[in-house]
């Protein structure tokens, strides 16, 4: 992989950079500053690393959102208070973070907490370190045992993470990191996410120093992938992940929501969310490959804005909770056999030069199209 921009092709770096601008000028401010509570709360049961079965605390507190909100499928800067004035002062986020930790009479026990900002949980822009410090102190204050958070790795370094893991005291803490794809070309443009392989690595390594797990996401097809080579861009992910000793890896099947990239291509044909079969043969094969099970989310939403993975009406269902059950089994039993709507799947390498042409040629057609 290239380290380097100056490595890169001058037409991947011309594609990166009108892919990005296209992506934030996509994303629209609301006009009405939401209100200053969590944007969404849920109960459900996880199981630890260990085999443990335990209560999940699931809250997403309204934010300002992400501060380089480039990635073309993301719909996140639609939910929160991204691009207005005052969307997010520091004593909301406190306040936000206390309420929910203020536990009730009739609250589900939970002893794992997922706090997520719409964004990256270490980035200053987003979340002051001082106030990062003082929600480790009132986590810990609070009696859970793990707290859950996502950011983006450049802004996970030693500096930031030895001061929030010494405040947690006891809390074992997890980071979720949307690598979406080991791929460069993938990853950094046709995603669109800022992360350097460097930069990856670095914060992994500073998180194995610290005691904090990783758990890292892959995006299964991103804009501008074939179905063909969405799979093979996800067994080539984990393989990587896999040699970095990384045991964490969850799937997220991409979905198509207003104000992204990746919906302007649906838009104009060019794009589909990838077929429910294409998740299932992602799935297999990396378990029959690399002997990693790997669990999905975002495989069906309630948001019906969006365009979720789909199969037939007579399988759809079936395949969603087969790769749950698999999720959680791991038993490649629990995998769906086979449905008469299952479209043929060539499975195909990465071509670099044949999919920058083929984003660029997409890009050129939507922007004839005014977008
Ligand atoms: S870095 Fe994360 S929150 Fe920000 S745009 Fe990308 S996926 Fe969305
Ligand atoms: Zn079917």
């Amino acid at each position: 992989m290239p380290e380097h921009a100056s490595d890169t092709p001058i037409q991947v770096r011309d594609l990166r950079r009108r892919i990005g601008d296209l992506s934030l000028r996509l994303r629209t401010a609301g006009t009405q500053i939401k209100p200053a509570e969590p944007r969404f709360t849920d109960y459900d049961k996880i199981r630890l690393p260990g085999g443990e079965l335990v209560g999940r605390k699931k809250v997403i507190v309204m934010s300002g959102g992400c501060s380089v909100p480039t990635c073309t499928m993301c719909p996140f800067t639609n939910f929160n208070n991204y691009g207005l004035d005052d969307g997010s002062s520091s004593e909301s986020l406190l306040d936000q973070v206390r309420r929910t930790l203020t536990r009730t009479q009739d609250e589900p026990a939970y002893e794992v907490l997922s706090l997520y900002n719409d964004g990256s949980f270490f980035a200053p822009k987003e979340i002051p370190r001082d106030v990062q410090v003082e929600i480790a102190r009132l986590v810990a204050a609070a009696g859970v045992k793990h707290l859950v958070v996502e950011s983006l790795p450049q802004f996970v370094t030693e500096p930031v993470l030895a001061p929030f893991v010494k405040a947690l005291g006891g809390v074992r803490l997890e980071i979720g990191i949307g690598l979406q794809s080991a791929d460069e070309l993938v990853r950094e443009t046709l995603v669109n996410t800022r992360i350097s392989q460097k930069s990856f690595e670095r914060a992994l390594s500073v998180m194995a120093g610290l005691g904090v797990d990783p758990k890292i996401y892959l995006l299964i097809k991103p804009p501008f992938l074939s179905e063909g080579e969405a799979v093979t861009d996800v067994v080539k992910s984990v393989d990587y992940l896999t040699g970095l000793g990384v045991r964490g890896m969850t799937l997220c099947p991409t979905r198509v929501s207003r104000h992204t990239v990746a919906w302007e291509l649906w838009q104009a044909g060019q794009y589909t969310p990838p077929n429910l079969w294409t998740v299932v043969e992602a799935v297999r094969r990396v378990h029959e490959r690399l002997a990693v099970r790997v669990a999905c989310v975002n495989l069906r939403g309630t948001d019906f804005e969006s365009v979720f993975p789909d199969a037939c009406p007579a399988c759809a269902d079936k395949v969603v909770d087969a790769l749950m059950r698999f999720g959680e089994s791991g038993d490649a039993g629990d995998l769906p056999a086979d449905c008469s709507c299952r479209p043929p799947l060539k499975v195909t390498a990465l071509d670099h030069a044949a999919i920058t042409a083929r984003a660029a040629q997409q890009l050129n057609a939507l922007e004839r199209a005014g977008v």
